[in-house]
């Protein structure tokens, strides 16, 4: 237990029954052929089944539930247009809150037919992420309404510790975590769980080269910027902010060590899962077994990968499907 640690296994297991509500209890599933690759008995937390196609619903099932009466009847913001504000908004329809996603005129016309289909209000305006969030606090301020944070709040860190409670009890012997890492919330929660309930556990946190904004911090001591650049892992896009409050001394305090995947390495790990095991992830949801399958992990068994996140674009899929050896562009 670490009590000076914004977030303990107690706020985790407080929220458990509220996520229960939204999201699914995942398996973690054995896989034989990344077993033999790595030399011991790797698994898979699948996330990627999650409603939304990612772990993000136990975030924000967790902050949204825990919204008094009033505070919910005005609603909630965001202004992700990926993984967290599809959960966002399945989050508040399921449980009858309004939601608002604040897009600009950049965001991609698919990505805006998908939040519609999930029955957010959609505010469109401005040109940038930047404006976007703008608009957000602006509904925050104006409106009352409450901002859901995409990692850097307690109630969306416990709602993601979720996951490293299932882990211990799923496989109470296991050796090492590995979490796909970018704002640092999914980690946060993970190792604060695994911390408690496995001490013994190794907890490493998995960014692409190309922009690993949270292993930047680490290393500097403090929140640092990076510059955006294309990757496979767009989910894992984006800084820790500079004003961040809880993840980074939490990733601090508790993770042993952060690894950086290439965009080729993603890339192979798609593809592996896909033809190995059926099962379709995002290239931000296979960085764990991209640094597994590129021997970056001298990792004490078992493991099990947190497999984060199946929104992988359609071109992609068809391009794992044929086995190019490098993504459509
Ligand atoms: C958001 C996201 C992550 C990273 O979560 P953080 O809390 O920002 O570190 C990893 N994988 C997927 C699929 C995501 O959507």
């Amino acid at each position: 237990m670490r009590p000076d640690l914004a977030v303990s296994i107690d706020d985790v297991e407080a929220v458990r029954a509220r996520v229960a509500d939204v999201a699914v209890v995942t398996p973690t599933v054995p896989t034989a052929t990344l077993s033999e690759r790595v030399g011991t008995q790797v698994s898979l937390k699948l996330e990627s089944i999650q409603p939304t196609g990612s772990f993000k619903v136990r975030g924000a099932a967790s902050k949204i539930a825990s919204l008094d009466a009033n505070t919910a009847a005005r609603g909630v913001v965001t202004a992700s247009t990926g993984n967290h504000g599809r959960a966002v908004a399945h989050v508040a329809r399921s449980l009858g809150i309004p939601a608002t996603v604040c897009v600009s005129h950049n965001v991609p016309p698919g990505k805006v037919r998908a939040l519609r289909a999930l029955g957010c209000d959609l505010a469109v305006g401005g040109h940038s992420q930047t404006d976007g969030l703008a608009a957000a606090e602006a509904l925050v301020a104006d409106r009352g309404m409450t901002l859901v944070h995409p990692f850097d709040d307690r109630a969306v860190i416990a709602g993601q510790g979720t996951i490293g409670v299932e882990i211990a009890e799923q496989r109470s012997d296991v050796g090492t975590v590995v979490v796909p890492l970018s704002g640092g919330g999914l980690i946060s929660g993970v190792a604060v769980a695994v911390k408690a309930r496995c001490p013994w556990a190794r907890v490493i946190g998995v960014s692409m080269e190309r922009g690993a904004v949270m292993a930047a911090s680490l290393s500097a001591g403090h929140p640092v910027e990076l510059d955006e650049e294309p990757t496979l892992a767009d989910s894992l896009q984006g800084g820790i902010g500079t004003d961040n409050r809880y993840t980074l001394a939490i990733t601090q305090a508790l993770v042993d060590d952060v690894v950086l995947v290439t965009e080729q390495q993603i890339w192979d790990a798609m593809r592996f899962v896909l033809h190995h095991h059926r099962v379709v992830l995002e290239g931000g949801g296979a960085v764990g077994v991209a640094a597994l399958l590129a021997g970056r992990l001298a990792a004490p068994g078992p493991v099990v990968v947190v497999a984060s996140g199946a929104n992988a674009e359609d071109a992609q899929i068809a391009a794992l499907a044929g086995a190019a050896d490098a993504p459509p562009t």
